[in-house]
């Protein structure tokens, strides 16, 4: 499986101010020149020699992730990025008009780019929506609702399929075996695990982590169990937990217990605040190192894989 990450923020999309963005240039440049490097030739070596999240920041966009195999896909939630994916798809990959997408749940940030999915706007295109919540149809033709959006679900030129999706069933949806999983949230928000040719994927945003042994999780534990690769919600530091208790995001020291105790090796943090700007991430990235450091030997996840996810990044699992 290969996922792309089409948007990671969390709760609404974020940009650095032109304040922050002056201030991020003039530390590239600084870094720049005290690297030693004078031409202008050198630019784009410097450039290529960091991170690219060093350079460009974590991105702007809210959820939207694709989950791909060979020519087979599905997408997880409609947040803003999937504006940016359907427009990729409409210029490199015309030829495609079944899309398969479900749906996390219906807070702001995971539909507000469903109105600007252009493939609802085509003939031909048909896109078929798969949730637990028994609202799912209702919410989507909300969306395309005046005054609320200019077009309404009627006039749209594709072809709309609401499926049902029961939570610990495993369906199979577009070649992947999917299983939702309920998450730690307000307002019912269902995780997924994903399998495909013995691999496992868990996608776990957004997500409190209230209960992470599997006595606390019960059933839910089987989203995390045996997964390769997670992906889940570290918005906030565990500081922050008494007064942000309830608001239904988790923090890395979590993430990293849930892969201590459920034995995964890969995990990519997510839901970044959209109030964080490139260096706010940055310093929450050097704490989770502190930490990791700190913990990690009597944790036993000394090679778990971890990083904190960009949009446009993509994994192999
Ligand atoms: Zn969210
Ligand atoms: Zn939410």
């Amino acid at each position: 499986m290969k996922i792309k990450y089409w948007g990671v923020r969390g709760s609404l999309p974020a940009a650095n101010s032109l304040e922050q963005n002056k201030e991020h240039i003039q530390n590239i440049l600084k870094r720049f020149v005290n690297s030693g490097y004078k031409s202008v030739d050198d630019i784009e070596t410097f450039l290529n020699s960091k991170p690219i999240t060093d350079i460009c920041g974590y991105g702007q966009n809210t959820t939207c992730v694709q989950v791909r195999y060979g020519s087979d896909h599905i997408v997880i939630d409609g947040g803003s990025g999937i504006k940016v994916y359907g427009e990729h798809l409409m210029k490199h990959h015309p030829e495609r008009n079944q899309h398969h997408i479900l749906m996390t749940h219906f807070h702001f940030d995971h539909i507000m780019g469903l109105p600007f999915f252009p493939q609802h706007f085509v003939q031909g295109q048909e896109i078929h929506y798969y949730a637990v919540q028994a609202d799912c149809e209702k919410m989507i033709r909300g969306l395309f609702s005046r005054p609320l959006f200019p077009m309404s679900y009627e006039h749209l030129a594709c072809k709309i399929h609401f499926h049902s999706i029961q939570p610990y069933e495993k369906t199979q949806i577009n070649g992947f075996d999917v299983t939702p999983y309920k998450l730690d949230h307000p307002d019912a928000c269902y995780g997924f695990r994903i399998e495909k040719k013995g691999k496992v994927y868990a996608h776990a945003v957004d997500h409190e982590a209230d209960r992470i042994s599997e006595a606390e999780l019960g059933r839910d534990a089987g989203l995390f169990k045996g997964a390769d690769f997670l992906y889940i919600d570290a918005q906030y530091r565990e500081a922050e937990m008494t007064e942000k208790k309830g608001w239904g995001h988790g923090t890395f020291d979590r993430a990293f217990e849930i892969c201590s105790i459920y034995n995964i090796k890969q995990v990519l943090l997510a839901h970044h605040d959209p109030g964080f700007s490139i260096s706010d991430i940055q310093a929450l990235v050097d704490e989770a190192k502190i930490q990791f450091e700190k913990i990690s030997q009597s944790k036993k996840i000394e090679n778990l894989k971890w990083n904190f996810a960009y949009d446009g990044q993509t994994v192999e699992v």
